[in-house]
């Protein structure tokens, strides 16, 4: 007789062993290592092929056109087997991937990765350690410290710095936001209260000073703290896009004489447009006078970091009080993989909380180490280890030579964009982003370009051809190349312009009447 489960007179009868359970779930234990490798050897299988077949950087395919092979599908009756679900996946996602590692992806601030860091992946999901506590992670735990030691020490921030491993800048930024906040208030109140009590009646009048084109992170973390958007003043830039530091006196003064409170400025390095760096160590001088906290937000300008060439654009940065890096953008790891680093370790005593089951005081008295204490998430991922088994496996001067690689393609391409006279560039590349917009002559209105440069990023993405990114300036249209493919030959860059201009005089009315042009009628240009 063939028993059931929810048949109780018999359930003492049918419960599997421990072991069958193990094996038709597939759970990840000794018995199962067979199974583990023969997996694991398939879906590498899988990216082979498709990374083999991504002749296009992407496949074009709109959101209309795939969704019905989604809402066909049923969850709840599974494929049955691993080359059945990868073949099932092939057709829904593998092959309308957007491929980062393609030389025609120059949109945004995704890089190719390395492969020690995916290795560390396989490593990471199968152990799957929770870089929280040191009792769920060991050495794990060490293995992240030592790296945000590494990093705070190539920022040259003292012995006394901090940090942790974060999901994103977005979170580093926000916690950055958070002890600029609870650090005023525990001045001003006492260590706790406002953890306590909840913010002070003058929180809406503390401000925090940023560049005009620093990352909209800031912005939302003061909403998200109750600060609000208006906490975040925006400063002017100077020509080259970096934060104009006299005009940053001057918002500083007028924000006191205005009854508000100054508590920190926001120094970008790297920003995500133009790749501009901040003056840190004018800022840092501002800072110190205003007794301010410096924030750095280093999310894509953090592989100068490891650069060989041009470390010396750091300068000032180990004024920072705080720093956000994102090793997803230009250390070529995957996502997630970012840190939060602080100058004074004291500090991320802010955020601390003991919890009896997790990290009573007594544990962290004793001098066990753990994370939990100083981060927003508890349960965590072990990101770290793809830094250390990059880091171990081939150093970092590999890592900033890829990040100078990619550096030196902006140049160039750059270069190459100079001569041509139907592209506006706005600016030199400081780290490997170019914003520029197709021009064809200087009567086409503002309006006509704006519909011609989002119909050629349109068009670019449609066939596959090639990601460029879109941003405005000015409330005007550009296109931006985000370069961080350091094997993206010059080339291929060239091929990636002759796009932009074919797809522009393809749209443009005005293009038979152009050509006609003299080309130095045409030409017209203006830098930072
Ligand atoms: C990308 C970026 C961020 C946000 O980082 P995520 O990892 O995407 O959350 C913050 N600041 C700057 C300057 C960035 O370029």
């Amino acid at each position: 007789m063939r028993t059931t489960r929810t048949d109780s007179r018999d359930a003492k009868d049918s419960l599997p062993s421990g072991q069958a359970i193990g094996r038709s779930a597939q759970i990840f234990n000794e018995h199962n290592l067979d199974l583990y490798r023969d997996q694991v050897d398939q879906a590498a299988d899988a990216v082979t092929a498709a990374v083999r077949r991504a002749k296009q950087v992407h496949s074009g395919v709109r959101p209309s056109e795939l969704a019905p092979a989604f809402e066909a599908l049923d969850l709840d009756d599974a494929c049955g087997d691993m080359p059945a679900a990868l073949e099932e996946l092939r057709r829904l996602y593998l092959d309308h991937a957007v491929y980062f590692h393609h030389p025609r992806y120059a949109a945004h601030l995704n890089c190719p990765v390395l492969v020690p860091s995916i290795a560390a992946e396989v490593v990471l999901s199968a152990i799957n350690s929770s870089l929280d506590t040191w009792d769920q992670s060991a050495g794990g735990t060490f293995i992240e410290q030592k790296l945000i030691a590494w990093t705070a020490k190539r920022a040259g921030l003292g012995d006394a710095a901090d940090g942790v491993f974060t999901s994103g800048g977005t979170q580093s930024n926000l916690m950055a936001m958070l002890l600029m906040r609870d650090a005023w208030c525990a001045r001003e109140y006492g260590h706790g209260t406002v953890q306590k009590q909840g913010l002070p009646t003058e929180a809406s009048r503390l401000r925090v000073f940023v560049s005009e084109v620093s990352h909209f992170s800031l912005s939302k973390a003061a909403a998200l703290l109750g600060l609000g958007h208006d906490a975040v003043v925006s400063v002017p830039c100077d020509a080259a896009k970096r934060m104009d530091t006299e005009a940053l006196a001057v918002a500083i003064a007028a924000c006191r004489a205005e009854g508000n409170i100054p508590i920190a400025v926001a120094a970008t390095c790297g920003t995500t447009d133009f790749g501009s760096v901040d003056d840190m160590t004018a800022i840092g001088v501002i800072c110190r006078a205003e007794k301010l906290w410096m924030h750095v937000d280093a999310a894509y300008g953090c592989g100068l970091l490891v650069s060989n060439r041009h470390r010396h654009k750091l300068a000032g940065i180990e004024n920072a009080d705080s720093l956000t890096v994102d090793y997803h953008k230009a250390f070529f790891q995957p996502v997630s993989c970012s840190a939060f680093i602080v100058n004074n370790g004291a500090d991320l005593g802010l955020i601390t909380h003991h919890a009896d089951y997790l990290n009573p005081a007594e544990a962290a008295a004793a001098g066990t180490p753990d994370q939990v204490n100083k981060s927003l998430q508890t349960t965590k991922r072990f990101d770290a280890l793809k830094l250390w088994l990059t880091l171990r496996t081939i150093g970092p001067d590999a890592i900033g030579d890829a990040f100078d690689g990619a550096v030196a393609l902006a140049r160039a391409t750059y270069e190459l964009m100079l001569a041509e006279p139907r592209l506006e560039l706005l600016h030199r590349p400081e780290l490997s982003t170019i914003v520029f917009r197709y021009r064809p002559c200087l009567t086409t209105s503002e309006a006509e370009l704006d519909a011609l440069n989002a119909t050629i990023r349109a068009q670019l993405a449609r066939d596959g051809e090639a990601m460029v990114a879109g941003t405005k300036v000015d409330g005007r249209r550009y296109l931006k190349f985000t370069l961080l493919n350091p094997a993206t030959t010059v080339e291929q860059m060239r091929e990636i312009v002759d796009l932009v201009v074919t797809y522009g005089m393809a749209n443009d009315r005005n293009a038979q009447l152009v050509a006609a042009v003299p080309a130095a009628n045409r030409a017209y240009r203006r830098h930072g």
